[in-house]
């Protein structure tokens, strides 16, 4: 089997609340192949963009560290290089695009040297050189009149132009892995379908496999070639996104599902998913969904594992695997 470019092997990361550690990911198992298209979804809080951060080495003690688990980019195990080796990698053969660019990019200083500055630490070109590359860029990610607009700031940009610039800064360096941590969801409609078009283009032109983060259901279909739905830090159900669409199995992935606003069914009533997601320090023994699952039964308490339930499709549910009925 290929090496996948980035594989996540029961990883756990956790945070300190009140002087004790909490795992806000745990037991978190991904492959992401070369040219391959990965969506985590899932409600806010359930460990999404811990989990990209944990990948980035940007989850740090003292408040925060991964705990156990491996992560390995290429076949390598990034737990085993120093501060300096992992610095080299991030920005290189690893990027990461954020939700919110106006607090990503530095307001004093312009997109050109934002661009450029990643060239010239990871390739070591000249300044005018690497500017003249992020001209490149700026264009390849259809920021117009691209080379005037390298000497302006992240306040002269609108949202959408600002987003492309921060695509461009994480592609500068031709990663191999792009995580993108709901880079579409500070954007309207129309500048949303842009980005996730230009995306997917890069995608393709530059042969990157791609985490993508989003609650969005509407733009999973759009841009994924396989699903991970997350709940309250737990891999919940996994499979190629045909099969997760045409057959949610758990009942969390469901209620995801139910939640969406048909356009096609007018009067629908909108369906809400009760409760919420529970805090770290305060997670239930089993299965974590159980309080707010409206199929929780006896046996629900038992502790669930991301079982086989369907050809590349799996689910972290009794009743999705079928356990009950062996058990019952
Ligand atoms: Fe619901 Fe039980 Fe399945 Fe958890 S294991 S999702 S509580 S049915």
């Amino acid at each position: 089997m290929a090496i996948p470019a980035l594989e996540l092997i029961g990883l756990r990361t956790e945070f300190r609340i009140r002087g004790a550690w909490h795992a806000a990911v745990r037991d978190v198992s991904l492959r992401l192949e070369r040219d391959e298209t990965l969506a985590l979804v899932g409600e806010s809080g359930c460990g999404k963009s811990v989990t990209a951060l944990s990948v980035m080495g940007l989850v740090q003690p003292p408040t925060g560290r991964v705990a156990a688990g491996r992560i390995l980019l290429d076949g390598q195990d990034l737990a085993a290089l120093d501060g300096a080796a992992l610095e080299a990698l991030r920005g290189d053969r690893m990027a990461m695009i954020f939700q919110e660019p106006m607090t990503s990019l530095n307001p004093v200083m312009t997109v050109g040297d934002q661009v450029a500055e990643s060239l010239r630490i990871h390739r070591g070109l000249s300044r005018a050189a690497a500017l003249e590359r992020a001209g490149a860029l700026f264009e390849e990610v259809k920021i117009p009149s691209a080379v005037q607009r390298l000497r302006e700031y992240p306040h002269q940009f609108s949202g959408g132009m600002r987003q492309r610039v921060m695509i461009a800064m994480a592609l500068a360096c031709e990663p191999a892995v792009l995580l993108a941590d709901e880079p579409t969801t500070a954007l309207d409609v129309t500048i949303q379908a842009q980005v996730l078009g230009l995306l997917a283009d890069l995608r393709e032109r530059h042969g990157m496999a791609v985490l993508f983060i989003t609650h969005n259901l509407g733009v999973v279909a759009q841009i994924a070639d396989r699903v991970a739905v997350m709940y309250a830090g737990e891999i919940v159900e996994q499979g190629p996104v045909g099969a997760i669409f045409a057959r949610p199995l758990h009942p969390y992935t469901r209620a995801l599902f139910a939640a969406v606003p048909r356009i096609d069914l007018p009067g629908q009533a909108l369906s809400a998913i009760g409760g919420r997601v529970p805090a770290l320090d305060a997670m239930p023994k089993g299965c974590r969904f159980a309080p707010r699952c409206p199929l929780a039964q006896a046996g629900c308490e038992r502790p669930q594992v991301l079982a086989e339930a369907g050809p590349g499709h799996a689910a972290r549910c009794h009743l999705a695997t079928g356990e009950f009925a062996l058990h019952a």
